[in-house]
């Protein structure tokens, strides 16, 4: 029976899909997706569905990867290793770390998602990278056809070399996209901290508050208010957050645009290339806070595109195709969409 998927994307976006699956064990997992193989029916995977936009309905099965745990599996006196199943919600494992006084990852708090998409697009913010602490990644592997391989047989390990992390990507969204599905995410944690506190956001926010010697749940709630503060809450404005990458150029691109654009941000990368801050530049073209009917971009935060209540997929879709459009005549940029377009183009 035809499934809305209102509730379960972050963009609040009214698309459905042929039915809806809660996989809350590997078992379940694999005997759905031999039926589902067995009777020529496709199927795509979603987690929290904070990162996608829903262009259009579905014509195939959602599996929900609900899998759930935590388990210690080494500790040391300086480091603990844990693996944690893809159905957890990333935010709460964060506040578990913290809690046991576990840094490494209290940068990345509230993050709406779940672990198993964290080493999609290797989540990061403030400072702050998810590749950093994952060791491995375990995945059900849908890379050979053979309909009678086992259960075992398809439960693949990679370590984090092989994931091939980099900016917002890693082989989940490339090599193994559609051929994978994660199951469980292993991390290694420190128990003797390094407190990461170098972004400016952070640092001004830990004066704000007289903190000269952070703690890691001073840094955590440092990163929810600014969060707070900067971000719409996908509860009271549907969005997917960042909507597009920042893109990377070359330096002599980026001095033949600084002459035109004097003000013009730059991260440097390395001695050839830089990365520009993608809101910057949607908001010289003049998107920030500009409304067509129930799609927008936000008036805080031009890189975070908004349903205000109605807006289809489409909509939203076209809005950033003209954004990409647009950007791409007044800079020579091309933005690259970082939120997951469904059904895939
Ligand atoms: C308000 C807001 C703020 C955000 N801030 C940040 C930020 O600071 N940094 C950042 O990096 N991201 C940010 N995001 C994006 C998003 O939260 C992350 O990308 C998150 O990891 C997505 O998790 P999810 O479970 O919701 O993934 P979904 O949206 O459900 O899925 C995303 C993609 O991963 C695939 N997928 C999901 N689970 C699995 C699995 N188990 N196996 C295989 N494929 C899977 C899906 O098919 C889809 O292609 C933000 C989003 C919002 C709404």
């Amino acid at each position: 029976m035809v499934q809305s998927l209102k509730n379960y994307n972050t963009f609040g976006i009214n698309a459905t899909c042929k039915a809806l699956i809660d996989i809350t064990s590997i078992e379940q997992l694999h005997e759905v997706v031999q039926s589902l193989v067995s009777m020529g029916e496709k199927w795509i995977v979603l987690g929290g569905g904070s990162n996608i936009l829903l262009r259009d309905n579905l014509d195939c099965t959602v599996l929900r990867i609900a899998l759930k745990g935590i388990e210690i599996l080494e500790e040391s006196e300086s480091q603990v290793f844990l693996r944690v199943s893809a159905g957890e919600e990333w935010h709460s494992f964060v506040e578990w770390c913290v809690q046991h006084d576990y840094s490494g990852i209290e940068n990345l708090a509230l993050i709406p998602g779940s672990v198993g998409a964290a080493p999609m697009q290797n989540i990061g913010a403030y400072g702050q990278e998810v590749r950093t602490v994952i060791t491995n990644v375990h995945y059900y592997s849908l890379e050979e056809s053979d309909d009678d391989l086992s259960l075992n047989d398809r439960v693949k390990s990679i370590s984090n070399d092989e994931c091939q992390f980099g900016y917002r990507d890693s082989i989940f969204k490339n090599e193994l996209k559609g051929k994978s599905i994660i199951l469980s995410v292993d991390f290694v944690l420190n128990k003797v901290h390094t407190i990461n506190a170098g972004y400016k956001d952070v640092q001004e926010e830990l004066v704000k508050h007289s903190i000269a010697q952070p703690t890691i749940q001073d840094v955590f709630n440092a990163v929810i208010a600014i969060r707070k503060r900067k971000l719409p809450d996908p509860k009271e404005i549907g969005n997917s957050g960042s909507f597009f990458k920042n893109p990377v150029i070359t330096i002599e691109q980026y001095n033949s645009l600084l002459s035109q654009y004097p003000t013009l941000p730059k991260y440097q990368i390395d001695e050839a290339t830089v990365k520009v801050p993608a809101g910057w530049l949607i908001e010289q073209a003049g998107f920030k806070g500009l409304r067509r009917g129930s799609a927008g971009v936000h008036k805080n935060q031009a890189l975070v595109l908004v349903n205000y209540g109605d807006a289809t997929g489409d909509e939203i879709y076209s809005l950033a195709l003209e954004i990409q459009n647009t950007v791409l005549n007044n800079f020579g940029i091309m933005l690259e969409m970082e939120v997951n377009i469904l059904p895939q183009l």
